[in-house]
């Protein structure tokens, strides 16, 4: 009988979701948003339900933000350019975060790049390589200065238009962090192609260990173990075509001279607080080249990061000298920490 009862009391402990491991309850799902696979793992008695907020929250910002998709605002402040538009805080904010980040790297992140990105056929696929007039022509309507913000309203000239591909999805793992907070996560890993988040530590309290790509090949160059951080990638290798001249044309292209930006790097990983700034510098970086990127991040800071050479070398700045480690097959690489 009294079997019977501690039997019982176990069932009803494991039915009611009161368990020891119920704490750590893991949840991981993977789905396509904005393009690209999207991996969640969320830890934690309301996982579950975490990870379904967390997924319908990057579905609304999907449908706000894409690029493709003519409902979202992004496509009405497109299809209005030389009116003024009404648009929600949400997208008049976040549009005030990337025209700051503008300013800040001299335009090397410049949303307005979205008339250059459609001649190379970025993102539609419908890829080609433009000729020097049309190219010329794009480029006058390129300019981050020329937008105008107020109160919940954006104005582009005629002929303009805004692309947030480099800034979306870092401000979409933001969302992804504050929705899983309101649900106590409080230990959680988001890969949103390539944009990595993690909240705290792994349950058992260790560093997560986020790989950072070879950007030559399938695999990891190195290792980078963190926590509650933001881990963001940009690449020439993430979308690409082949042009018939046997070069590779890239998706990140320098609001300098309307080309794929070719400053020597093959990736720039910034690691940082906030995902939205992540993104953003990690794209201005990749345009502006090692130099350049060293000279920012000694002048502003508050950020870290990796950058792969096109030759192979890699630097990083001085707070990953304990963090970084390369991946097995790559330790005769040269590795150069960025001091000051
Ligand atoms: P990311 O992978 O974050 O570097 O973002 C690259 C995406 O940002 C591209 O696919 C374009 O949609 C957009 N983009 C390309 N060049 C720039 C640029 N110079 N500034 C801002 N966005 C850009
Ligand atoms: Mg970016």
């Amino acid at each position: 009988m009294k079997k019977l009862l501690v039997f019982t009391v176990l069932i009803l402990i494991i039915l009611s979701g009161c368990g020891p491991d119920n704490e750590n309850k893991e949840e991981s799902r993977q789905i396509f948003a904005m393009d690209t696979i999207m991996t969640l793992t969320a830890y934690g008695t309301q996982s579950e339900e975490a990870v379904d907020a967390a997924v319908a929250e990057i579905y609304r910002l999907e449908d706000l933000l894409s690029a493709t998709d003519p409902e979202s605002e992004v496509s009405q402040i497109n299809g209005k350019a030389g009116e003024v538009t009404r648009v929600s805080r949400e997208v008049s904010d976040l549009l005030e975060s990337a025209l700051e980040i503008s300013s800040l790297t001299d335009g090397a992140f410049d949303i307005t790049i979205a008339p250059v990105l459609k001649l190379w056929g970025f993102p539609s696929g419908e890829y080609r390589i433009p000729g020097p007039d049309e190219l010329a022509e794009a480029m006058t309507c390129v300019g981050y200065e020329k937008v105008r913000t107020a109160d919940e309203e954006v104005t582009l000239l005629p002929g303009m238009g805004i692309d947030l591909g480099g800034i979306a999805k870092g401000y979409t793992g933001d969302c992804v962090l504050n929705t899983l907070s309101q649900f106590g996560i409080t230990s959680a890993l988001i890969n949103l192609g390539g944009n990595v988040q993690a909240v705290g530590t792994k349950p058992d309290g260790g560093l997560w260990n986020i790989a950072v790509r070879d950007p030559e090949e399938d695999g990891s160059i190195g290792i980078l173990a963190v926590s509650d951080t933001a881990v963001i990638t940009s690449g020439g290798y993430e979308r690409y075509f082949e042009g018939g001249d046997g070069v590779r044309y890239h998706h990140i292209i320098d609001p300098g001279t309307g080309y794929p930006a070719d400053s020597g790097l093959a990736s720039v990983t910034i690691v940082c607080g906030r995902g939205v700034i992540g993104d953003s510098l990690s794209t201005a970086l990749f345009v502006m080249g090692l130099d350049s990127a060293i000279d920012y991040w000694r002048t502003n800071g508050g950020f870290e990061a990796v950058f792969i050479m096109e030759t192979g070398d890699i630097y990083i700045t001085r707070g990953l000298g304990e963090s970084f480690s390369l991946s097995s097959g790559y330790e005769s690489r040269s590795l150069t920490v960025i001091d000051s």
